[in-house]
């Protein structure tokens, strides 16, 4: 390659080391991917352009995981059962007792994943961002990366996009699709943020007081408000409308979680940021985290003024990364589509399932597509094929970013399943590298069959 006509060799330093798999983007998929990838005992190369793993689950403070609604083994994947239970041995992660033990500390996932992925050998390149692959005969042969030390061209032979937004099958040339189908707008951004020093006690006997329902056990607490909702709590809000403590934005989706080992503190899913439909327009998401942190402000004030346990509190952080539900995704073998969802499709090639509903932010109500739930037991499978593209043979793509049509991303975006379509991608990338085989023709009932046994190893 250092022949190639590829004018960035003028340009960049070319790495002596390749690497059998590269992923991109240290995400709860792309981390997953490196882990199974490694575990798998090929040599693993994983690019993150912030300076810790974790992506969205520890730089956008998102937690909890959600509950794919599957109980049981068959709703599970091997590393994200991994990732759980030390987190939990810890006392970083927890079992709400209602279905749900993916609880945990958003700072200490980093830790975890670092933790787990040097276990097995895994290389990491922090603050690091892709900015081209080089591609010949269908084939991405290097990846083009920034960081302090210059352009560099890095090497490997099978390349999993794990970046959320798709940036390096974008950059192969791999068709993709933005937003919605027929305005192309995205969901909803929204800008987490943390607060401590709670006094989490009062709080509980606040919403009891008000005949809020507060189902969990001390010291985990979640509470939530819309505007449709007529709860006891969003009268509180209303009141704070008409005192314009807050404005009508900030109410329209508020909720906030406890956090394993940080007593204390909350973290706050809102707020829900109005008027950015394109989140790969980075002017238009830095307009939206200048409004976001005004709204957290106004938000903060709130709680300081009318909730109970807040009076002595402090603002600890807003998030490190926007709060993108989605942006760019795939067009792969297979588009999983909102017919998959209603016909709880089942595949010969499925590597991962979930139940979790469509979970669509700002634009359309759900209620409206006709949709039914899932009733206990129902789930629909994600197919290895979402993962992959007729284009380019050796690059695999796992996460929020998958084939899938914008409505049925709404419902596989959450975190266990993302790690789900991680670990299969780097069960897939290990086994292509092992047995010399195309990423995108290898048959993803392989990739299936040994995620499976890989899950009998740890009790669910
Ligand atoms: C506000 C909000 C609330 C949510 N609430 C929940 C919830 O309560 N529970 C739940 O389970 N899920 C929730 N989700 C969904 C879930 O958190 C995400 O869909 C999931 O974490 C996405 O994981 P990922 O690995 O695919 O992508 P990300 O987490 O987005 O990871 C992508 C990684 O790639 C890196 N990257 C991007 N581009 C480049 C590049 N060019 N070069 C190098 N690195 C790059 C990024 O820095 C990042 O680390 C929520 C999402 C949002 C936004």
């Amino acid at each position: 390659m250092e022949n190639s006509t590829y004018t960035y060799n003028k340009l960049c330093n070319i790495m002596e080391k390749s690497y059998d798999v590269i992923v991109i983007g240290g995400g709860i998929a792309g981390s997953a991917a490196a882990i199974a990838s490694a575990m798998a005992g090929v040599n693993t190369l994983i690019i993150e352009r912030n300076s810790c793993l974790g992506g969205l689950a520890s730089g956008g403070q998102v937690t909890p995981m959600m509950h794919n609604g599957i109980d049981g083994r068959p709703g599970r994947s091997y590393i994200n059962e991994i990732i759980k239970k030390k987190m939990a041995l810890e006392g970083y992660g927890a079992d709400d007792h209602y279905g749900n033990d993916g609880w945990f500390n958003t700072e200490m996932i980093k830790y975890t994943l670092e933790e787990i992925l040097s276990d097995y050998k895994g290389e990491i390149l922090y603050n690091t961002e892709l900015l081209d692959t080089v591609v010949e005969n269908n084939k991405i042969k290097g990846v083009i990366v920034h960081n302090k030390s210059g352009l560099s061209l890095i090497r490997g032979r099978v390349f999993i996009d794990s970046t959320g937004d798709a940036d390096a099958a974008f950059a192969s040339g791999v068709t993709c699709f933005k937003g919605d189908e027929l305005l192309h707008n995205n969901q909803a951004m929204s800008l987490r943020f943390m607060v401590g020093n709670i006094d989490i006690m009062k709080l509980k006997a606040f919403l009891k007081e008000i005949g809020e329902p507060d189902i969990l056990e001390y010291p985990l607490v979640e509470i939530a408000s819309v505007w449709e909702a007529t709860t006891p709590l969003n009268k509180v809000f209303q009141r704070a409308l008409k005192d314009r403590v807050i404005e009508y934005p900030d109410g329209k989706y508020f909720q906030a979680f406890s956090v394993p080992g940080m007593p204390g503190v909350m973290s706050f899913n809102c707020p829900e940021i109005p008027g950015i439909y394109d989140t790969l327009d980075t002017s238009a998401v830095s307009r939206g985290l200048t409004i976001g942190r005004k709204m957290i402000k106004r938000l903060y004030g709130f709680l300081k003024a009318y909730i109970p346990g807040f009076e002595k509190s402090c603002i600890i952080s807003s998030a490190e990364l926007p709060g993108i539900r989605e942006s760019r995704r795939i067009r792969g073998k297979y588009i999983l589509s909102e017919k998959d969802f209603s016909e709880r499709a089942k595949f010969e090639d499925g590597v991962a399932r979930t139940a979790y509903p469509i979970d669509i932010h700002g634009l359309i109500d759900e209620k409206k597509l006709g949709i039914k739930l899932m009733e206990r037991g129902e789930y629909f499978e994600i197919p290895y094929r979402c993962m992959v593209t007729d284009s380019i043979e050796n690059l695999l793509v796992a996460g929020r970013c998958i084939s899938s049509t914008f409505i049925a991303q709404s419902s596989v975006r959450i975190q266990p399943t993302c790690s789900a379509l991680g670990e299969a991608a780097g069960v897939a990338a290990a086994y292509c590298v092992r047995n010399k085989e195309k990423a995108n023709e290898l048959d993803g009932k392989i990739v299936r069959d040994i995620m499976s046994e890989q899950l009998k190893e740890v009790s669910c």
